[in-house]
């Protein structure tokens, strides 16, 4: 079972990019549920930028994803968007 950890200052960080993360709350229908975790906005962030070129080589498709992390639960993944502007209005910072 993982364990939670709250590394304090540092949970905010992007772990790609270095910026700090916005804190966002998906929309209630959506799968993430209603629980605040942090994404990175940063659209210079390299997770996300690679994200487009990964998915438009391996998919044909243009999308991309931006780093979450779940302080609630430690857990991070990627968030898909399918333009710079998505997902910004979740954002409750
Ligand atoms: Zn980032």
């Amino acid at each position: 079972m993982a364990e939670k950890k709250f590394s304090g200052a540092g949970d905010d960080v992007c772990p790609y990019c270095g910026k700090k993360m916005r804190r966002w709350v998906g929309s209630l229908e959506s799968a993430w549920g209603f629980v605040p975790q942090f994404v990175c906005f940063n659209d210079e962030c390299a997770y996300y930028i690679e994200g487009w070129e990964w998915m438009r080589s391996q998919f044909k498709q243009n999308v991309s994803y931006r780093y979450r992390f779940n302080p609630d639960n430690g857990e991070s993944g990627p968030l898909p968007v399918w333009s710079g502007d998505a997902l910004k209005d979740g954002i409750v910072d």
